[in-house]
């Protein structure tokens, strides 16, 4: 279940029912303030990110839709079927992480040189979304970048299905930790993003 919360540079933005189970999450952790302000952190971050796919994917002229935030992270509409050819795949793929990338500067830049402490968090995480969305596990950013290099070589569906598997294994990698930590949020972010890819990997097949 979505609710409606708007429009950003022509994209609906829509918030899932999950969103507030993080907020508490995040609150039962840290106290109301700090809770709310990691939250907003977490998902403006991802909208940017997200907002970069989106606009990369249109300056190809790749038919977007909304952006859904849900309790893991943030999800586009982008229509990356075998249609867009492989260099603009890895663009639009590469164009969300570039965005966390300069944002983690910047805000990087505005914490040390104008001593701006709350200015760390938000360099925190772009930073980790960057490195996180840049792991070659496919649907992962890096993993749909893997996907369009194989793509020189390889037919369209057996380049996902490597870039499938190849994901599958950082998967269990991190589900592995995840389970041997205690991470239970990470492990079931882990098996969504896995169960995602393997059903892209699916339809690639129909
Ligand atoms: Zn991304």
């Amino acid at each position: 279940m979505n609710f409606k919360a708007g429009k950003l540079l022509d994209s609906e933005i829509t918030l899932n029912w999950t969103l507030p189970l993080y907020a508490m999450f995040a609150i039962s952790q840290v106290g109301w303030q700090a809770g709310l302000f990691i939250t907003a952190v977490v998902f403006v971050s991802v909208l940017a990110h997200e907002l970069g796919h989106v606009l990369a994917a249109r300056k190809f002229g790749v038919p977007t839709g909304g952006i859904n935030l849900n309790l893991f992270g943030g999800m586009a509409t982008i229509n990356l079927d075998k249609s867009v050819e492989a260099r603009q795949e890895a663009l639009i793929s590469l164009a969300g992480p570039a965005v966390s990338l300069g944002l983690a500067g910047l805000a990087a830049l505005i914490w040390s040189g104008a001593g701006v402490p709350w200015m760390f968090a938000i360099a925190w995480m772009n930073a980790l979304l960057f490195v996180f969305n840049m792991l070659p596990a496919f649907p992962m950013d890096g993993g749909r970048i893997f996907r369009s290099l194989l793509r020189y070589k390889l037919s369209y569906e057996k380049a996902t299905s490597v870039a499938v598997s190849a994901g599958w294994v950082i998967f269990g990698v991190i589900a592995s930790l995840a389970i041997y930590n205690g991470y239970w949020m990470l492990l079931a972010m882990t098996g969504f993003l896995a169960l995602t890819g393997w059903a892209e990997k699916k339809g690639t097949e129909d």
